[in-house]
């Protein structure tokens, strides 16, 4: 299981199937990216392998400069299409990868179910991915501020990236007990769960913490805790031969 993601000026796909074929050494049973397409979200996702999902994609649209993608191991759910990430929230207007485990997801699915919700998934991660757009709706607040509020209320691990159609050029991303790397490059950064996938592009990466979380835009990355204090990110410089 592995999560990969793009923002900046080469188009990202090609970069997230390169980067979730790099970390297919983790084992998985479906894979998926979405891509942020002018305004929209575009999610495409598959049971299987990585060649799978690029078969599955054929010729469809895959333009865009901002992606994420994911390789899945299930915990909830069987390995199906249905059940691949990433996931759309109910609006469709946000988009989620997820990897790990929300523990108290059952509960919190159930609120959910009472407000009419309704889910196209037997993942965990849908469950926290509507929470999260929900605390949004009600709060009136921003995507940031409802993610922290989210993860506030979870218990569990996780690394998660989202993004929104109303959110150009931006992924946000969290983590607990998960992996995340990010890797800074001219104008552009990528994430992985490990180092991996941005190799050939960067050797400088940040390493994330748990209860952190990330705003990331091609030339900008802004780190925080939970609660809403800036981090500064301490760079390192990658030794590989
Ligand atoms: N718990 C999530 C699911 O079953 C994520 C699994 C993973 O880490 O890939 O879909």
């Amino acid at each position: 299981c592995g999560i990969v993601g793009y923002t900046g000026t080469r188009q990202a796909y090609p970069i997230v199937i390169d980067g979730l074929k790099k970390l297919e050494y983790r084992g998985y049973d479906s894979a998926g990216v979405a891509l942020q397409q002018g305004d929209k979200l575009q999610v495409y996702k598959k049971a299987g392998k990585v060649a799978a999902l690029e078969e599955f994609v054929g010729d469809q649209s895959t333009a865009g400069t901002t992606g994420i993608g994911h390789t899945r191991w299930a915990t909830h759910g069987e390995p199906s299409d249905r059940n691949a990430h990433p996931h759309y929230s109910k609006s469709g207007k946000l988009a989620m990868i997820h990897n790990g485990i929300i523990e108290n997801y059952a509960q919190i699915k159930n609120e959910l179910l009472k407000d009419g919700y309704e889910f196209h998934s037997d993942t965990d991660s849908e469950v926290l991915l509507n929470f999260i757009e929900d605390i949004k709706e009600n709060n009136d607040c921003s995507l940031e501020e409802a993610i922290r509020i989210a993860l506030k209320r979870v218990t569990g691990a996780y690394v998660i990236l989202l993004i929104a159609a109303d959110q150009p050029d931006t992924i946000i991303a969290a983590r607990k007990g998960s992996p995340l790397v990010i890797g800074i490059g001219q104008n552009e950064h990528f994430l992985g769960s490990d180092a991996s996938p941005m190799l050939a592009y960067t050797k400088e990466v940040v390493y994330i913490n748990d209860y952190e979380l990330a705003i990331v835009k091609p030339d900008e990355l802004i780190l925080k805790n939970l609660g809403n204090e800036i981090i500064t990110p301490f760079v390192q410089k990658l030794d590989l031969e």
